[in-house]
């Protein structure tokens, strides 16, 4: 199976290496400069416990992949969620009506753009408790060593080709399953993100520095119910309770969330539009009231103003 990886930030030259490792055709496709030059003259290099291991496999930008016309069985999107419709543009010419898309990115919504670039039994969402970080250009640290995946083809004519991804990635030490109902997932891990990744990236503060504030648990209540009111007209019921006690498990983590990496300690834009945004946004859709979702949207948007990110 000739796989391409979107995006080779922190999770993409994960995937990649673990699959290149595991003896897979994987070609990267990245649009940072630094980043291709690192990995092409030193590989993916991967800090691993006390070891660092490099794995070496092609790394192209968009505009290369154009002079290639080679068409891959399946593309692993991990951009972030605000880059992934361009990078898809510009990867047509390697998109065949047969290849498969697997798009593991936080945040919600993402179906609605691969569905203008393949049909619906060659798109295959997941979530993914694999956690890595970028150190340098080419080098990334494992965050976990106990992951996992969850993935499902949108609709079940793709079931079979899903279940041989499944493979191939646990093949790989990815530790990939099919899951029968992936959206409840992607919503269950959207409610997390909408909670800690935000408002640590608004308070500057931990996971744990947050989760210990005498406020923390009313926002988590009123974030997740506002999440869980749109997701019922998007055929999503989830379990209030289970998902509130899921999000206030990480109050005792000092871990700074992915959006006060990108925000506070790098000046990169953040995803908020395809989290808290989105379920603004698809409340608007509905007539469903969302004010923190809306608010805290707005309030991220001024944070990136104000340290006018790039
Ligand atoms: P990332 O920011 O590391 O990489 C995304 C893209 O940004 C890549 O193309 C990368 O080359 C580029 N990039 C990274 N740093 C850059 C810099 N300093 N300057 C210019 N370009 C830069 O993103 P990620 O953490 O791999 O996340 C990809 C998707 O996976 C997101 O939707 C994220 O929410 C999700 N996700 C991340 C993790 C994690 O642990 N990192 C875990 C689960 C899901």
């Amino acid at each position: 199976m000739r796989i391409a990886i979107a995006g080779a930030g922190a999770m993409g030259s994960k995937f990649g290496w673990h699959l290149k490792k595991a003896g897979n055709d994987v070609t990267l496709i990245d649009t940072w400069d630094r980043n291709i030059a690192a990995i092409r003259e030193n590989g993916v290099v991967a800090r691993v416990k006390d070891e660092e291991i490099a794995e070496k496999m092609p790394i192209y930008s968009p505009e290369e992949i154009d002079e290639q016309h080679e068409s891959v069985d399946l593309l692993i999107v991990f951009t972030k969620s605000m880059q992934l419709e361009n990078m898809l543009n510009s990867l047509k010419p390697i998109i065949s009506k047969d290849t498969y898309v697997l798009c593991l990115l936080n945040g919600l919504g993402h179906e609605d753009v691969l569905e203008r670039f393949v049909t619906r039994d060659h798109i295959i969402m997941g979530v993914t408790m694999w956690a890595s970080m970028m150190t340098a250009p080419g080098h990334i640290t494992f965050a976990n060593d106990n992951g996992n995946i969850e993935i499902q083809c949108l609709d079940p004519k793709g079931k079979d080709e899903t279940q041989k991804i499944v493979k191939i990635l646990t093949d790989a030490g990815l530790n990939a399953s099919y899951s029968e109902n992936v959206m409840y997932s992607i919503w269950r891990k959207a409610c997390v993100n909408g909670v800690v990744n935000a408002l640590c990236a608004l308070l500057d503060a931990d996971c744990k520095q947050f989760g210990h504030t005498k406020e923390a648990d009313e926002l988590t209540r009123n974030i997740v119910q506002e999440f869980a009111d749109v997701a019922q007209y998007e055929g999503v019921n989830l379990d209030r309770k289970e998902v509130i006690e899921h999000v206030e498990s990480l109050f005792d983590t000092p871990h700074y969330p992915s959006m006060h990496q990108d925000l506070v300690q790098n000046n990169r834009p953040t995803e908020i539009d395809y989290i808290d945004g989105a379920v603004w946004r698809k409340g608007l859709k509905h007539s469903v009231a969302t004010p923190y979702c809306a608010f805290i949207t707005r309030l991220i948007h001024a944070k990136e103003d104000i340290l006018n990110v790039k």
